[in-house]
């Protein structure tokens, strides 16, 4: 029987099926109850800002955002390109137009020497992506945006927990979405939230994600019969109380699964490191690396779907990286993009989650390095 390890996995058990329990015996399962407003105080300590708002999964809390900040049909929105296009959907569901922008070679974050030229009288905000959860380059992006009146907003769908010098993700944009999808850093299978400096904006966010309308609980006590009457077009983007009681769960355990990430990420630099037939992700100083994923760069030379399927027949669980959005047919004809279509043809992204022993992290590198080597797998 051949070794398998798992691509990605969430870390979750016991205490989490408790929590899920309670909630069901306070009878409150539907969203924006009781378990979401503590969700979102607790979570508001991680994100240091004092609003959050939980939601059905990023893709909303991206949506909310925008509508949050004023986008209308017309407007563009600037878009890091290499990125799960949750991203860019998020920007055509707003009716604006994603402008895709190049991404750094090193980090695949959006590169901010190209943003200005992006820029037109259209433009209204920025959404910068964490690729993989390592924060993009906030300080150069928000001086772009206040130079130019634009507002932006963080895609740490991947980033939850992480750190820019200093600060916590969260506190960096003017609004930021995260997921809480299986495959991120905590989970509650599907789920999300968005954080803001600004009460205003999370009201408002509020009052959209409900349908527009303020939720249930804002009626419960009431000495009169409240009414609420419908003057804004808004969505069914709640998380459940079920999910956020799981989430207070996940959020405890933070710390931990950032720890055990890491030492992931630091045993694959220590096994791999010396490989030439390989780039390993860079992890910058100024900023903490939550280890979403753990994506490699093969050379050009190397037949990436050949390395691929050739790790899996090994039980190695892996898959390219994340896509180049503005090749998806979807959004149109667009400009290309050199380094995010490169990095495109040659991510793959292997074993990372908090689940891993040193023996998966052994095993991992052994049948990596034979199959990079390995002379069938060049073009
Ligand atoms: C996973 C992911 C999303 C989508 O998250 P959902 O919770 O599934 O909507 C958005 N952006 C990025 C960068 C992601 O990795």
């Amino acid at each position: 029987m051949t070794r398998t390890v798992a691509l990605g996995a969430p870390t979750v058990g016991e205490e989490e099926i408790d929590a899920i329990r309670e909630v069901f015996a306070s009878g409150w399962l539907s969203g924006a109850g009781p378990s979401c407003l503590a969700f979102e105080k607790e979570f508001a300590a991680v994100a240091g800002v004092d609003n959050v708002l939980s939601t059905s999964n990023c893709g909303s809390a991206l949506h909310l955002g925008q509508l949050a900040l004023g986008v209308k049909p017309g407007d563009e929105v600037i878009v890091g390109d290499y990125t799960f296009p949750a991203t860019g959907h998020s920007v055509l569901w707003s009716g604006a137009t994603p402008v895709f922008v190049d991404v750094r070679p090193d980090t695949w974050s959006i590169d901010p020497a190209l943003i200005e030229a992006a820029i037109t009288p259209r433009t209204v905000g920025i959404i910068a992506v964490d690729p993989f959860g390592q924060p993009a380059d906030y300080e150069e992006i928000n001086a772009i945006a206040r130079k130019h009146g634009l507002w932006v907003i963080e895609d740490a769908a991947c980033a939850t927990g992480a750190t820019y010098k200093g600060r916590p993700v969260g506190s960096l944009a003017d609004a930021t979405a995260y997921s809480f999808h299986g495959r991120k850093g905590i989970t509650s299978g599907e789920g999300g939230a968005l954080a803001s400096a600004r009460a205003d904006l999370i009201d408002h966010a509020r009052k959209l994600h409900t349908y527009g309308i303020a939720p249930a609980i804002t009626r419960e006590g009431a000495t009169t019969l409240p009414v609420p009457s419908f003057d804004e077009l808004g969505y069914n983007y709640r998380l459940s109380d079920i999910q956020a009681a799981v989430m207070r769960v996940q959020v405890r355990r933070l710390p931990e699964l950032l720890a055990a990430r890491n030492r992931v990420a630091d045993g694959y630099r220590e096994r791999l490191g010396d490989l030439a037939e390989i780039v390993l992700p860079t992890a910058l100083a100024d900023r903490t690396h939550p280890w979403q994923s753990y994506v490699i760069t093969v050379a050009p030379e190397l037949d990436r779907g050949a390395v691929a399927m050739a790790l899996r027949a090994a039980g190695v669980g892996c898959n390219f990286g994340t896509y180049a959005s503005h090749l998806q047919p979807l959004y149109g004809q667009q400009a290309p993009l050199p380094v995010s279509a490169d990095i495109f043809a040659r991510h793959i992204a292997i074993p990372m989650h908090a689940n891993l022993t040193d023996d998966d992290v052994d095993y991992v590198s052994d049948t990596l390095r034979r199959v990079v080597t390995d002379p069938a797998h060049r073009r």
